[in-house]
This record gives C-alpha cells, sequence and structure tokens, in this order.
C-alpha cells in the first residue's frame, strides 16, 4: 500500500528566486527502505522536511504530499506526532533534555504513554542498541557520533510505522556507519517505512532497497 506520495511538488523558499524543489514526485510503499541522494544544495533535506508536518518549511508551494491519502498540512497534530519520526542532520537541534535516559523517556512522555511502559521500553532500547554504559550520561558529555545514535534510539524507541532521516550518518566512522544501518535494516524487516537522506555511498551499499537521485532544480 502507498503510503507517501509527492505529486508535482515545487517549492521555494521566501525571498529566494530560485526553486529549491521542482516539479519533484515520488511514491513510497510500506515497508520499503528508500534513499535520497545527490549534490549538496539539491534539495534533499527540504524535500524531507515536507514529509513530516511539523518540519515544513516557510514558503511558496505548488504541488501535494499526501500521507496514506491525506494532505500531510491536513494531518492533525496527534497523528502527525505518532506516525511520523524525523531525525534532523545534527543531533544537537533535536536533543532537548539534559540526561541519556531522559531523553529516551521525553519522546515517549510526550505520545502519554504510562510510566510502567516507558521505564520497560526505556531499558529494552537500551540494551538492544547497546548504550547502556552511557545511560546515565549527561546529553552534553556525549560525542558527536553518540548524540547521532541517541536521536535515532529515541525515534525508534516511539515505534513510529514511518522513520525519516537525514543524513544519519554523518561526522561518522566506517564502524558507527555499519551499526547504523544495522539497526535500520533491522527496522525494515520489522515492516518500518524508513526514507534516509544521504551522500554516503558506504551507507547506500549497506542499506537499503531503492535509491532515488535528486538533481539540482
Ligand atoms: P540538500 O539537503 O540537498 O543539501 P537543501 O534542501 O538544504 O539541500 O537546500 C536546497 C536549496 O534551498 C539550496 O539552494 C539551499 O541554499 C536553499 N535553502 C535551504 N534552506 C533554506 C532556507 N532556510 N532559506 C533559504 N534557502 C534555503
Ligand atoms: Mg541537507
Amino acid at each position: 500500500m502507498e503510503k507517501i506520495k509527492v505529486d508535482n511538488l515545487s517549492f521555494s523558499y521566501p525571498k529566494s528566486d530560485k526553486l529549491a524543489l521542482e516539479s519533484v514526485s515520488l511514491s513510497i510503499k510500506e515497508s520499503e527502505f528508500v534513499v535520497l541522494c545527490g549534490k549538496s544544495g539539491c534539495g534533499k533535506s527540504t524535500l524531507l522536511r515536507h514529509l513530516k508536518k511539523s518540519m515544513n518549511p516557510y514558503g511558496n508551494k505548488l504541488g501535494s504530499v499526501c500521507f496514506d491519502g491525506e494532505e500531510i498540512e491536513d494531518m492533525n497534530d496527534r497523528d502527525a506526532a505518532s506516525k511520523i519520526g524525523y531525525v534532523q542532520q545534527n543531533p544537537d537541534n533535536q536533543l532537548v533534555t539534559d540526561k541519556v535516559w531522559h531523553e529516551l523517556a521525553f519522546g515517549l512522555e510526550s505520545l502519554g504513554y504510562s510510566n510502567s511502559v516507558i521505564k520497560r521500553r526505556v531499558a529494552e532500547m537500551a540494551s538492544y542498541f547497546g548504550i547502556q554504559t552511557w545511560f546515565r550520561k549527561s546529553v552534553s558529555e556525549l560525542s558527536g557520533g553518540q548524540k547521532q545514535r541517541l536521536a535515532l534510539v529515541c525515534a525508534i524507541a516511539s515505534r513510529l510505522p514511518i522513520l525519516l532521516l537525514d543524513e544519519p550518518t554523518s561526522g561518522l566512522g566506517y564502524a558507527q556507519m555499519l551499526v547504523i544501518a544495522d539497526i535500520l535494516n533491522k527496522l525494515k524487516e520489522e515492516g518500518r517505512t524508513i526514507i534516509t537522506v544521504t551522500h554516503d555511498s558506504e551507507f547506500i551499499k549497506h542499506c537499503c532497497d531503492d535509491v532515488i537521485r535528486m538533481e539540482e532544480a
């Protein structure tokens, strides 16, 4: 079944006379793992932001972006938050609490889960993804790669059916990249739909069904 459908989407940022996206159309089915790649500045992040209501960029838009047949702009906030997860390229913009364990719990709290579910799920996630050793640390003590992993695990912990990831391996070494690829491949096998933006060709080799190359508008 089709999950996301982008139809003839063109977009320009305010005060820019250049189109950041020009007539983009794509369709993504449930359980697909799609990689969007292309040169820096070709519009990958702009396109990804159109797929998540709270990240939609402000500007002039033509065309449509639908989730389960409904315009993303018209989704209610609860559905938008509980169905689609987004991991930004720079995890510093995304991590909002002081401690690692609290960051993991925060997303679940905001989705309204009970304390007992949160405790169990946080412990499960920490051990499954091998982050127990830094569980009690402050977020500010983590390396860039650890922050990247934490942001990803937070998005995964919420068990959202769709994950949107913007350059999830940027700044990571080869071994860390493999860990992320492995996590994403497991999620795909569990039936999650994953759309990731990347320009990391090694990462592309290790994961994904379908590579969509973007060219500059
Ligand atoms: P990519 O993620 O592929 O590197 P972006 O989606 O970030 O590309 O950018 C696409 C184009 O839109 C670029 O020309 C960029 O300079 C421009 N752009 C991105 N963000 C903004 C913004 N907030 N305001 C104005 N122009 C922007
Ligand atoms: Mg980008």
